[in-house]
């Protein structure tokens, strides 16, 4: 879905406070980095999209400095 950025309300696994995850991969499984926007720890994102359409699954760890 080119142009569909969902967003993912979640939380930072470092400092454990809630965010709102924007989805940026264009619909396609993707794994990136992104900073957390409360504790700037860097947070590595995995997501998953399901074969019905519904929203993206995210899994977030806390990725190495
Ligand atoms: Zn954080």
């Amino acid at each position: 879905m080119p142009g569909f950025t969902p967003e993912v309300r979640t939380a930072c696994p470092h400092c454990g406070e809630p965010f709102t995850l924007r989805v940026d991969t264009d619909g396609a499984d993707a794994a990136y980095v992104e900073d957390c926007p409360v504790c700037c720890a860097p947070i590595e994102v995995a997501v998953r999209w399901p074969l019905d359409g519904g929203g993206p699954a995210v899994e977030l760890r806390q990725a190495d400095a």
